[in-house]
């Protein structure tokens, strides 16, 4: 019997971790993949109080190597169903706890085109820190209009020849700051108002076909193709217990707290206003610190 099992490995699951270790309860993180959750693609992260700059890689490395230290439990096994009365069953194991929390954050949106899984690997990314060195003096585009895509682009233009960078609409929703860095680069070309319409090429990506709003389309020849599009939850494994919005997210009262009493869920994975690091360690202490005062 646990005294709580965290369901992911990210900043909320981890920062968890840290405040009910440190309050000596028992405690089991299941994590599906590998600890550090989203923020570990960041190439740099600055706003986050008191450290001025750090790579998403460290900072991640960072909190897991706190919360190792402190002797919790980390398995990676994928969650497959949770149970009211607290019992988690994974694809190796079933486990049993006083609380759970439920911290899985959210997966990279796909663009949803034919052949786009067929070129993950072959010039379509999710991620311009794990791939961005394949393209060294190359071309590639980057598209969304969120801060993940304007510091892909941005980081990727240290890299690359030329970077496109292709949003569907006329304004970003990235900061001021990061979109005047981007005029400030001689290699991003802004490409606003289109849409990717496919994706091209023998055994690699050779070309993509962007489509205006007037409905002309063109090609452009490329090298590699970075998706930042947003993210989406998967919480649908959990929908015995908790509530979730027309989104996917977990509808949660009062901060942290589903509909089922003793499951909380912390992080990117719950509805809120503002997904950012900070609110998802926010989170992931509020959550630790409820479910000891109300469960154990
Ligand atoms: P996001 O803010 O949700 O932006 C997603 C972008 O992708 C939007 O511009 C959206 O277009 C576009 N999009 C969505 N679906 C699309 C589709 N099917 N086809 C084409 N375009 C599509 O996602 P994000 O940039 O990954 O950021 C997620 C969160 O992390 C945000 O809160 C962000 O501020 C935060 N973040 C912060 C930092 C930082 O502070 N340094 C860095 C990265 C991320 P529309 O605008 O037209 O909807």
């Amino acid at each position: 019997m646990y005294d709580v099992i965290i369901i992911g490995a990210g900043p909320a699951g981890l920062t968890s971790a840290l405040y009910l270790r440190r309050a000596n309860k028992k405690v089991l993180v299941l994590e599906a993949k590998s600890y550090g959750g989203q923020i570990i693609n960041a190439h740099v992260i600055e706003n986050y109080p008191g450290i001025q700059s750090i790579s998403g890689y460290d900072f991640a490395t960072n909190l897991y190597n706190q919360v190792q230290a402190l002797d919790t439990g980390i398995i990676l096994e994928t969650v497959l169903k949770i149970q009211e009365d607290k019992t988690v069953i994974t694809n190796k194991n079933k486990y049993q706890a006083k609380a759970i929390i439920i911290a899985t954050g959210s997966e990279n949106r796909k663009l949803d085109i034919t052949n786009e899984q067929e070129f993950v690997g072959k010039g379509v990314s999710y991620c311009a820190t794990c791939d961005g060195n394949f393209y060294k003096n190359k071309i590639v585009a980057v598209t969304g209009g969120g801060n993940t895509a304007v510091s892909d682009a941005l980081y990727l233009a240290d890299i690359a020849k030329k970077v496109y960078l292709i949003h569907r609409r006329e304004e970003f929703r990235a900061e001021d700051k990061s979109l005047e860095e981007v005029k400030n680069k001689n290699n991003i070309k802004l490409i606003l108002n289109a849409t990717i319409e496919s994706l091209n090429g023998k055994q690699n990506l050779q070309n993509i076909i962007i489509k205006n709003k007037q409905g002309q389309e063109r090609p452009i020849e490329l090298d590699g193709l970075f998706i930042a599009i947003g993210q989406e939850p998967k919480n649908e494994i959990f929908k015995n217990v908790v509530d979730l919005d027309e989104k996917g997210y977990i509808i949660t009262l009062d901060g942290v707290h589903t509909k089922t009493k003793g499951i909380y869920a912390a992080g990117d994975t719950r509805q809120k206003n503002l997904r950012q690091l900070t609110t998802a360690v926010s989170d992931g202490s509020i959550a630790a610190t409820l479910a000891i005062k109300e469960m154990l």
